[in-house]
């Protein structure tokens, strides 16, 4: 039964499958939730015997049993749709490239958003049986974890991941030694280990320069995530890019396809090129229209300041070996990354490296792919923006990491069987009418109580760490009510996300939250960057809104915002709130996952929403307009949102039948999980991507992907 266990703990295939995780839960629940959920952590507290010996107790055998068997078929089949989707990939898979992969909140090498994305990315390649391979970067710190100090101002903490604790072992070359990249700078060596991790069918590589022949200092390369100056930065992608493609030749795999997320990896083209050229015996020129041939770019950011930059010195020191090899001038080089070639002030840019080495290239939502097209427009002076070269494949979620398990029950009570392995089709949501109200709404009523639970847990412990009184513990278990309208709104401490928007009328606010027939909560969380100071502001602006008589116990900032706390949230609110300042969210997915849980967006037209939005599946806020003037722009959709609130979503909300049931409300529920499930599911993104970039991309096409 052991082994089986630690079978089962060492692919992350668990993690979205329930009846693993409660396997795990049961052994042990209190050590459960107190080890992050890690089940390699928690069965090395085991000895077999007693693992053994629990297993009886709880008869757990033929549960375990089962879950083996269910893994083993599942990692030695593939897929109807694989086979029949993705042939050419066979022999040679997609490279997917990422600088964060967020699995699960147990193995911390994610930060947010992009994070989150190329993990559901890659469990959603592993369900449909897309041949890939995963790169990326091994951070022992990872992200830092939140704490608030007793005035509510943001702490970071770092702290030491337990590799022991970690799926992962050092990846074999095909020498069957473990393997380590060398990469060449002007000023010396680096090096990085390499780890495998499995998730489902497909393999995550991580790159570490946690290595002995590393001097101190870049053994700390990668001890963070987004973490040091330029340079660290410069390093990392240098890992990353160039030492990922190094570390795939050892592993002997040949990618068929290069699939960059962001600039962060780009540098990878430049190590391929250099690889045709001297296994193919090409020129620079070839090798470069050959690369751009297999390489699908992703785009993830409509914000300037979110795309790298690199000055002469930086690119020199450290692709100045490889640049050698390519046999071209410092000029050149610096030319790729650049709008205009010859201009010398401007710098060394990722996101033009990437847009220029890749023959396709695409945003995440139908509006950023506007956005993205006129950012870049000056790369095409001679085109329309509706002939740039960059498409747009809206982002999508998981479904089986992110439907809260009690709701999953529900639907496979309706749903028709095997639906789980249909999710990508609409028929299969249309099902939802058939659900009886009543159920629905007492599964979302349990939900959201559990997360009443979890939130009144953590605040108190919150509450206990920053030292204060065991009235304000005893108090933080008793905030909340379920039978309030409940708001969330979680995500990081951005400006552009504009967190404090429902609180930019004070008085009005209050007198939503009091209103003594129908009143808000609202639940808050999510990390400010530990540079922005008027992020960290903010966060203590909502922090201490508990001392405030007129918000206490309904107004809660839950810490530490990580994969654990969003599923909590976004299993069991109400409504999802979402206003960015149009058009800077480039899709946003945590909206998405709370559709599978039958929470209602309440969102400004932006990103995935305002594809998304039809009028009865959520609400919006505003029509989608922007004005150059941002204070007015603020204002008004400050105006509009508590305009939506007030005459739609609170009255919606409260409108009950004698059942005591709000039917208009529960039909929206409906109407917004069949409308939207599939399509902003990471099984239809996945598809897309493969239908439109990776199947051109591998037989060498050049058609660009559609605009449209
Ligand atoms: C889903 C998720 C995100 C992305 O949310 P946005 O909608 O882009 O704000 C960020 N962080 C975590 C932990 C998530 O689970």
């Amino acid at each position: 039964m052991y082994e089986k266990c630690v079978a089962l703990a060492r692919n992350l295939w668990w993690s979205w499958h329930a009846e693993v995780i409660n396997l795990f839960r049961d052994l042990d629940p209190i050590r459960w939730r107190q080890l992050d959920h890690n089940p390699i952590a928690l069965l090395s507290e085991f000895t077999p015997e007693r693992l053994e010996m629990r297993a009886s107790e709880l008869v757990l055998y033929s549960r375990i049993n089962q879950a083996y068997r269910r893994l083993k078929e599942y990692v030695s089949e593939v897929p109807a749709w694989g086979r029949t989707h993705s042939g050419v990939l066979g022999s040679k898979p997609v490279a997917y490239f990422s600088l964060e992969f967020g699995v699960h909140e147990s193995v911390p090498v994610y930060s947010g958003g992009l994070g989150v994305l190329s993990g559901d990315h890659i469990k959603s390649a592993s369900g449909l049986g897309v041949p890939l391979v995963a790169i990326g970067l091994f951070y022992d710190q990872g992200y830092f974890k939140q704490h608030l100090d007793i005035n509510g101002w943001q702490r970071e903490e770092y702290l030491d991941t337990k590799v022991e604790n970690l799926p992962m072992e050092p990846a074999l070359g095909t020498d069957g030694k473990p393997i380590t990249v060398r990469i060449d700078t002007r000023t010396g060596k680096l090096l990085a280990k390499v780890w495998r991790m499995r998730v489902g069918r497909v393999n995550l590589y991580l790159l570490d320069c946690d290595v002995l022949s590393n001097s101190p200092e870049d053994r700390e390369l990668t001890a963070r995530l987004y973490g040091g100056d330029n340079r660290t930065r410069i390093r990392q992608e240098l890992v990353a890019g160039v030492g990922g493609i190094r570390a795939l030749r050892a592993l002997g795999i040949t990618p068929g396809v290069y699939h960059l997320n962001e600039g962060h990896s780009a540098f990878a083209t430049l190590e391929a090129v250099r690889m045709r050229m001297k296994d193919d015996g090409m020129s620079f020129d070839a090798g470069l229209r050959e690369v751009a041939q297999h390489t699908v770019f992703t785009t993830h950011t409509p914000v300037p300041a979110g795309h790298d930059r690199f000055d002469r010195n930086l690119i020199e020191e450290h692709l100045g070996p490889l640049r050698d090899e390519l046999g071209i001038s410092t000029e050149q080089l610096m030319g790729i990354g650049r709008v205009e070639p010859q201009n010398e002030h401007e710098t060394f840019c990722m996101t033009v490296l990437g847009l220029k080495l890749s023959r396709r290239a695409n945003a995440v939502s139908n509006l950023h792919g506007h956005v993205t097209r006129r950012m870049w427009a000056h790369l095409w002076p001679w085109r329309v923006e509706e002939e740039i070269p960059i498409g747009h494949i809206t982002n999508g979620v998981h479904i089986q990491s992110w439907l809260a398990w009690q709701m999953q029950q529900l639907y496979d009570r309706y749903f028709p069987a095997g639906w789980m392995g249909r999710m990508g089709e609409p028929d299969v949501w249309q099902t939802i009418y058939e659900i009886d109200p009543g159920e629905l709404w007492e599964t979302h009523y349990a939900l959201k109580n559990l997360l009443l639970a979890f939130a009144r847990r953590r605040i108190s412990r919150q509450c206990r760490r920053r030292g204060e009184s065991d009235e304000a513990v005893e108090s933080a278990r008793n905030i909340l009510d379920p039978n309030i309208l409940t708001i969330g709104f979680a995500r990081r401490f951005a400006t552009y996300k504009r967190a404090a928007m429902i609180m930019s009328d004070m008085d009005r606010l209050a007198a939503l939250v009091n209103d003594p027939q129908r009143p808000i909560q609202m639940i808050f969380a999510g990390k400010a960057h530990p540079a922005d100071e008027p992020g960290k502001q903010l966060i203590q602006r909502i922090a201490n809104l508990r001392h405030d008589p007129r918000f206490a116990g309904r107004i809660a900032f839950v810490e530490d915002y990580d994969i654990n706390v969003c599923r909590h949230l976004i299993e069991g609110v109400d409504v999802w709130l979402n206003n960015p300042r149009r058009p800077l969210e480039a899709s946003g997915t945590s909206g998405q996952k709370a559709v599978l849980n039958g929470a209602l967006n309440l969102s400004i037209l932006d990103g995935w929403w305002a594809e998304a939005y039809n009028g009865s599946n959520g609400f919006a806020i505003g029509k989608g307009r922007q004005h150059v003037d941002e204070r007015l722009t603020d204002s008004r959709d400050a105006a509009e949102l508590y305009r939506v609130l007030s005459e739609e979503v609170i009255p919606l909300y409260y409108d009950r039948d004698i059942d005591g049931l709000p039917r208009h409300w529960i039909r929206r529920m409906m109407n917004s999980i069949s409308s939207l499930a599939w399509r902003f599911s990471a099984d239809r993104m996945v598809a897309d991507y493969v239908r439109h970039a990776y199947l051109p991309a591998a037989g060498g096409l050049s058609c660009e992907m559609s605009v449209r």
